[in-house]
């Protein structure tokens, strides 16, 4: 970058959009600024697109479907993406532990795991090729196509600038799609330097396309344009709602990975070291601000004091800082936005009857302070409570309690979402009783780990519908053709 900021990095010399194989820069136009969370630090000024980019962006898509290669060739495309995005693993971690804020550990950590997502799709592709059946009554052969779906729109959040992307472009890229990206307005840098790496792939011109900036416009396009055949989001369930209402009447099929608010199950007989173990991790990466962290904890009632204890000297431990300098746990929140939700929870949470048990509150930052918030965990936290009904995105653990089996499930099924979900108990067979019950997509039994690149992850309810990962991932991007024969 060389606007004078004091962050550069060799992925990006060139800011700005990507349309038709050409970049759109600065010169002329407004454009918006990305801050550190740690510090507030201006890193760079990103042209603020709109709807006329992105209609031209939906267009040179289109264009580029009939230079679309062939299965073999879009294996090789993704298994260079995955090669490239190793080979950069730490430029990337870089820029994302600047404009995200998560520690530079976490940040290589996306970045592998995100080029896990493209090399899992130049291997899952080979399902694409056609399945013949015979029809025996009438001695038809049908032939079952997988036809790419044509443009698709990708519009994702800032909690995983490069690894919700590759969730979906790869299996976009495999299915032989094209692609316009909307990256978040907070973290468009990874991004753009992802999309650096990808014009040394020899992609067909116009095949992805970047678009970064005014998110109601360029909404509204990939909603109706006509030749949008798949919309896929990640995000918020407000805005997931509001993209499901504006494409309704175009009939786009619609790909919606939205909010959590995920219940970890602890029963009397856990492993209790093992199970903290397994929430801090899951919990405080990328600072609590992951859709699969655990939002409550619904502990037995006969272990819910030992957990609390045994949670609290954990995060006691942790280190919180910037996420460049080493041996940082936890980096900042995203925005002052992000650690008001934070602070509201806490404080609507003990104004109810909770208590403190691990962590302060602390006076609100400044952007320049950085918005750091030390992780907390609350004991004997009533259902009601703001941060048992909704997703907090941030470092609270909130524990409340339960007796019975029927009322744990009862609990954790009490809400809209429907995304994760966690259970740790030492029998196997209530272990299964409970996944069965329990309305989530995802449920971790003994563990809190995420979705991989070979599971098929999304949610259910307010969670949203379609899946990433897996073949049903790849799924979302095909039209599916039968043709007979005889
Ligand atoms: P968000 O506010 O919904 O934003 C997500 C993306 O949508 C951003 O690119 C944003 O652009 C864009 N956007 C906002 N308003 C829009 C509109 N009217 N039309 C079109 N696009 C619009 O969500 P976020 O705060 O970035 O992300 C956090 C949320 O994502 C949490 O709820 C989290 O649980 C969820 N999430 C879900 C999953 C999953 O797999 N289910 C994974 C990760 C995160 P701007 O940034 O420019 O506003």
């Amino acid at each position: 970058m060389n606007d004078g900021s004091p962050f550069s990095s060799p992925l990006l010399d060139q800011v700005g959009g990507f349309v038709d194989g050409a970049w759109i820069l600065a010169e002329v136009r407004p454009c918006f600024v990305v801050t550190d969370p740690a510090n507030g630090e201006v890193l760079a000024y990103v042209p603020e697109l709109g709807a006329a980019e992105a209609r031209a962006a939906v267009e040179a898509a289109r264009a580029a479907l009939s230079r679309v290669g062939s299965l073999a060739e879009r294996r090789g495309w993704l298994t260079r993406i995955a090669e490239l995005l190793t080979e950069h693993a730490d430029e990337l971690a870089m820029i994302i532990t600047r404009e995200n804020g998560k520690p530079l550990g976490e940040a290589r950590g996306e970045v592998l795991y995100a080029a896990g997502f493209y090399a899992h799709a130049a291997t899952s592709a080979e399902h694409l090729v056609p399945r013949v059946l015979d029809e025996r009554p009438r001695g038809l052969t049908w032939t079952v196509h997988h036809r790419p779906a044509g443009v698709v729109g990708l519009i994702t959040p800032w909690n995983f600038p490069l690894a919700m992307l590759a969730k979906k472009l790869s299996a976009a890229l495999a299915a032989g799609c094209a692609a316009v990206v909307k990256p978040a307005e907070v973290t468009p840098l990874t991004c753009v330097a992802f999309f650096r790496l990808l014009e040394r792939v020899g992609l067909p011109r116009g095949l992805v396309n970047l678009v970064a900036g005014d998110a109601q416009a360029i909404g509204e396009v990939l909603c109706s344009h006509p030749a949008v055949r798949v919309l896929s989001f990640t995000g918020s369930t407000a805005v997931g709602r509001k993209l499901a209402a504006q494409a309704a009447p175009h009939l786009k099929r619609l790909s919606l990975e939205l909010g959590g608010n995920a219940p970890c199950l602890v029963f009397e007989d856990a492993d209790l070291d093992a199970t903290v173990e397994a929430l801090v991790a899951n919990k405080l990466r990328a600072a609590g601000q992951t859709c699969v962290c655990t939002n409550r904890v619904l502990a037995h009632a006969s272990i819910a004091d030992a957990l609390a204890t045994k949670l609290a000297s954990r995060v006691a431990a942790l280190v919180v800082g910037p996420g460049t300098e080493p041996n940082v746990d936890v980096g900042p929140l995203i925005d002052g936005r992000g650690w008001d939700k934070v602070h509201d929870h806490v404080e609507d949470a003990v104004e109810r009857g909770a208590s403190v048990v691990g962590g302060a509150l602390a006076d609100r930052p400044t952007e320049t302070d950085g918005w750091f918030f030390r992780p907390m965990v609350l004991s004997g936290v009533p259902l009601d409570a703001r941060c048992m009904q909704a997703e907090t995105f941030g470092p609270l653990l909130p524990i409340a309690t339960f007796t019975t089996e029927d009322e744990a499930m009862a609990i954790a099924n009490d809400v809209d979402a429907g995304l994760a979900a966690y259970v740790f108990t030492a029998d196997g067979a209530r272990a299964e009783r409970v996944a069965r019950g329990l309305r989530f997509g995802h449920v971790g039994l003994g563990t809190a780990t995420g979705p991989t690149p070979e599971a098929p992850f999304g949610g259910m309810g307010a969670s949203g519908y379609g899946r990433e990962g897996g073949l049903e991932g790849l799924m979302e991007y095909v039209e599916i053709q039968t043709v007979p024969s005889s």
